[in-house]
């Protein structure tokens, strides 16, 4: 059934097409019977209908098939025609905005077709999933001929990223750099993760105490973590060890974790921390807990061990020859006095 220049069909079978006039038995017409004007296309076996001559004849048409269907029941049952609509075929004019269906008076009508939106949807949906995901933690675009940056979940660049582009993931993908708008929130995540309710305190923390972006990415990149609950105190897990940075008056104190010493080389931590002799802002304690490694802290006793020992060495040296001089003096006093 078809408008005949709408349908690329119709480009293939206008050769071969022959006019034709389906007869069919309308009670009210004269002489009871009606000639539908049709195409039909010998070689496919088709017969194509206009929509409008459709619209005005399918109701007898439809009763002259019923007929058809009833007289003929094993040739219908092996093609699974059941009724008459089984063999109109509304292909021809489905469109990509709409679809075709026989309503109940026997006439063409259309529905919009609602496969675009749920495209959209579904790709918004995605988008939402992503973001969601607690494991990822860098969003960006797949497009990777444009700028190649990762950003915060909530960035405002994300909103110029369309659903299909955006990418969420746990990793920095190659080749990409972080966003100069939302560096700092990025590193703070990363920082507390996955502690993400954190996210403010933290914020708050190093802002308060100065702390620039350069620095967190320093520390971040170096695979330092941190955490806050609230303002009077921040754990920092540094390279091997635990730390605390308290605020205290104006400033902040640092907190090193206890430990027990097995041994001259080994340890292990224990709960608790003691307050470290490191005066300066929180900057300059945070590049004291980069630069603390057991290790280095070993190396340092040593130095300050070496450096004892040669003291008390220069000391015994010089307590040996005062002694020596001291016993020869009274030595010679006693001599002098004639008692030995
Ligand atoms: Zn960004």
């Amino acid at each position: 059934m078809c408008n005949e220049s709408a349908i690329s069909e119709y480009q293939r079978v206008r050769k071969e097409i022959l006019e034709v006039g389906l007869i069919t038995i309308n009670p009210h017409a004269a002489g009871m019977i009606e000639i539908v004007p049709a195409l039909y296309a010998p070689s496919y076996k088709r017969i194509y209908i206009k929509d409008d001559v459709f619209n005005k004849h399918w109701r007898h048409l439809k009763k002259s098939i019923a007929i058809g269907i009833e007289n003929n029941p094993e040739y219908c049952s092996e093609r699974g025609i059941e009724k008459p609509e089984d063999i109109v075929d509304l292909r021809v004019l489905h469109s990509y905005s709409r679809e075709p269906y026989i309503t109940n008076h026997g006439k063409i009508e259309y529905k919009a077709r609602k496969q675009e939106q749920p495209k959209k949807t579904e790709s918004k949906r995605a988008r939402q999933s992503k973001l969601d995901n607690p494991k990822n933690i860098y969003f960006y675009s797949s497009n990777r001929d444009g700028s190649r940056q990762i950003h915060d979940k909530e960035c405002e660049v994300l909103d110029s990223i369309p659903d299909e582009k955006f990418m969420g993931s746990s990793e920095v993908p190659d080749g990409y750099i972080l966003c100069r708008k939302c560096k700092r929130k990025l590193l703070i995540r990363m920082g507390c993760y996955p502690n993400t309710k954190q996210i403010p305190t933290c914020a708050g923390f190093f802002q308060k105490y100065r702390v620039s972006t350069a620095e967190l990415e320093r520390m971040v990149y170096m695979g330092i973590t941190f955490h806050a609950e609230d303002m009077s105190v921040m754990t920092v897990n540094g390279i091997e060890d635990n730390w605390q940075i308290r605020a205290s008056g104006d400033g902040v104190s640092l907190w090193h974790n206890n430990y027990v010493k097995l041994s001259d080389t080994e340890r292990y931590i224990t709960d608790g921390f003691h307050e470290q002799k490191c005066n300066g802002n929180m900057t300059y304690m945070l590049h004291y807990i980069e630069g603390y490694t057991w290790e280095k802290h070993l190396e340092g006793e040593e130095r300050k061990k070496v450096k004892a020992e040669e003291e008390a060495r220069t000391i015994a040296h010089e307590e040996e020859r005062r002694t020596h001089w001291y016993y020869r003096f009274i030595d010679r006093v006693k001599r002098f006095f004639g008692r030995k």
